[in-house]
C-alpha cells in the first residue's frame, strides 16, 4: 500500500499559518516515505465556499512549495457518495429526522439546566442534542417531514456504539515511525452528531470519512482540534465497512495571545505575510519548520 497523506482545506477563508503547518507536514511526510499528497477541497458548505477562496488555496500553497496530484477532489461533486453513505445508515436503522433548531434545542436545555442539573457539553463545547425525536414511529417521523418543517438526520449515537466493539485509533507521528500510541474513541462524549440535512446529504463528519477512504489515505495528518472527532470518525468507518487510516494530530499555531488561529484572522494569512515580502522559507521557520 503506497502511503497516502492528505491536505484538506475548506474554501471559506485564507488559509493562514497553521495551514501552512498542515500542508507542509503532509506534504514533507508524503515526500519522506514515497508516498503520494493529495489536496481536497472541503466544500460542502456552499453558502460559505468561495470560488476566490479556493482559487487562493491553490496560489497559496504553490508559493509555498508545495505540488499535489491533479485532479483535485472537490466534496461539492461528491454529494452521490455521501447520499449513499446515509442511506446505508438507514437501512441500518442508525438515523433520525431530528427538527429542533439549535435556538429550539438551547431553550429546552436551559430550561432544563434551570432545574440545577447542568447538560452535557460535547468536546468542542456545545451541548449534547437532546434526542427527543429518536424514539418516534416511522409514521410520525414521516408525517413531520410531510409537514415541510426543516430537519438534519442524526446518528442515533448510543445505538450505534452499542452494536459496535470499542474503538480506538492509532497515533503514529510520520516522521517517527516508531513512536505509536493506540488511542481509545469516546463516541458516546459527541451525542448524536448531524450527519445530513433535509436539502444536503452530507455533514463534515460523513464526508471526510468516506472521501478518505474513497481516495486510500492511509494517514490522516491534522490538527490536534479535530483530534476528539477522530471518535466519530471511527464509528462511521466501522458502520460502513471502511478502512482505518493511521491518525496524526499535529501541535496548532498560536497566535501572540496563545489562541487557536481563525481563518478571520487576516494578519496570519498566507498571503497577506506574501504581500509583505516574507518568503516561503520564513513562514515555513515561523513555525517551526
Ligand atoms: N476541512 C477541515 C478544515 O478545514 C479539515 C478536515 C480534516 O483534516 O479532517 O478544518
Amino acid at each position: 500500500m503506497i502511503p497516502t497523506f492528505r491536505f484538506a482545506p475548506s474554501p471559506n477563508g485564507y488559509l493562514h499559518r497553521g495551514h501552512a503547518l498542515s500542508a507542509l507536514l503532509n506534504f514533507r511526510a508524503a515526500e519522506r516515505q514515497g508516498g503520494r499528497f493529495l489536496l481536497r477541497i472541503e466544500d460542502i458548505d456552499r453558502t460559505r465556499a468561495l470560488a476566490r477562496y479556493e482559487d487562493a488555496i491553490y496560489e497559496d500553497l504553490g508559493w509555498l512549495g508545495l505540488a499535489w496530484e491533479e485532479p483535485v477532489l472537490r466534496q461539492s461533486a461528491r454529494f452521490p457518495a455521501y447520499g449513499a453513505a446515509l442511506d446505508s445508515l438507514a437501512k441500518l436503522g442508525l438515523l433520525y429526522p431530528a427538527f429542533l433548531s439549535r435556538g429550539e434545542a438551547a431553550g429546552l436545555i436551559a430550561d432544563r439546566e434551570r432545574s440545577g442539573k447542568p447538560w452535557r457539553r460535547d468536546p468542542d463545547g456545545a451541548p449534547l442534542y437532546p434526542g427527543l425525536e429518536r424514539d418516534w414511529s416511522d409514521q410520525r417521523r414521516r408525517s413531520e417531514i410531510a409537514s415541510g418543517r426543516p430537519y438534519a438526520l442524526r446518528l442515533d449515537m448510543a445505538r450505534a456504539s452499542g452494536g459496535l466493539p470499542p474503538l480506538g485509533w492509532t497515533e503514529a507521528d510520520p516522521f517517527a515511525p516508531a513512536v505509536r500510541s493506540r488511542r481509545t474513541a469516546e463516541p458516546l462524549a459527541w451525542g448524536d452528531v448531524v450527519l445530513g440535512r433535509k436539502d444536503v446529504p452530507a455533514s463534515y463528519h460523513l464526508s471526510v470519512v468516506v472521501d478518505d477512504a474513497f481516495q486510500g489515505v492511509t494517514h490522516v495528518v491534522r490538527g490536534r482540534d479535530l483530534a476528539a472527532a477522530t471518535s466519530v470518525h471511527r464509528v462511521l468507518q466501522a458502520l460502513l465497512g471502511l478502512p482505518e487510516p493511521l491518525y496524526f494530530h499535529h501541535r496548532l499555531v498560536l497566535d501572540e495571545n496563545g489562541h487557536k488561529l481563525a481563518k478571520s484572522r487576516g494578519s496570519q494569512a498566507i498571503r497577506v505575510l506574501r504581500a509583505a515580502g516574507v518568503s516561503p522559507a520564513e513562514v515555513a521557520a515561523g513555525i517551526g519548520l
